[in-house]
């Protein structure tokens, strides 16, 4: 009962989120860009999916959950210290998702905050380097309440509705497309670039592990790389979301 009723006030909130509070900015970028953002995040995203964007010389976007690292789940093994801080080191963005990945529409704005100050707080003590600067809602489930609160802190936050971002655009609620094989496939890719160009768009994808025989939330290394290459064909940059934010004047 409890569970149905959060999950209700999940689903609500999160269209409240899309719908008010717009905090509209409008995207300057000259000509089309993708981001390949990973959350929560797996191993193989770091161990598969990072040299997979090596091999393009671009930076991905990894929205951590400091709970989760090095933890199993039944779906994968939670990415390493020594990892996050390879990705760093190596120029891919760590951003922020929250600590304990429970969803934001079940936390009050103090409970938020604290998730939030813990998240960055744990990459601070990896590295004081780390620039913690971009959020995703956990779940995509993004609410209202909490947006103004959320541009205090970040300079973007993404959801999970699909379709590319352009013109004039929420911040604190990003649209991102799926790089999950249950969800997308070569063809949807294909469309997804086409919005893209058509709109001088950003189009974000969103994915967890890369593997063979990935996760029902993952992709293999053969989705990635029909992203890629379908991005490098069409002369798409390919940037970390805090690239593409510079390059969009935000
Ligand atoms: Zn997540």
């Amino acid at each position: 009962m409890r569970s149905d009723w959060s999950a209700f006030k999940a689903r609500v909130s999160n269209r409240l989120a899309r719908d008010l509070g717009a905090v509209p900015f409008r995207l300057q970028n000259k000509a089309p860009m993708v981001s390949f953002t990973f959350d929560d995040t797996p191993r193989s995203a770091a161990t598969a999916g990072a040299p997979i964007l090596d091999e393009y010389q671009a930076k991905g976007t990894f929205y951590i959950s400091g709970g989760l690292v090095n933890q199993s789940s039944d779906h994968w093994m939670g990415i390493t210290n020594d990892e996050i801080m390879e990705l760093h080191r190596a120029g891919h963005e760590i951003a922020c998702h929250t600590f304990s990945h429970v969803r934001a529409t079940d936390l009050g704005a103090a409970a938020l905050t604290a998730e939030i100050e813990k998240n960055r707080s744990y990459f601070l003590a990896l590295d004081p380097s780390i620039r913690i600067e971009n959020f995703a809602y956990p779940y995509g489930l993004g609410t209202v309440l909490h947006k103004r609160r959320l541009k205090q802190t970040f300079r973007s936050s993404r959801g999970i509705m699909p379709g590319a971002n352009s013109g004039t655009v929420d911040l604190q609620y990003l649209n991102s497309t799926p790089l999950i094989n249950r969800h997308i496939d070569c063809d949807g890719i294909d469309r997804a670039f086409d919005e893209t160009i058509a709109t001088n768009g950003w189009l974000i994808f969103y994915g967890h592990d890369v593997a063979t025989s990935p996760s029902p939330f993952g992709c293999t290394p053969a989705l990635m790389r029909h992203a890629l290459a379908a991005a490098s064909r069409r002369n798409v940059q390919i940037l970390s979301v805090a690239e593409a934010l510079a390059l969009a004047g935000a």
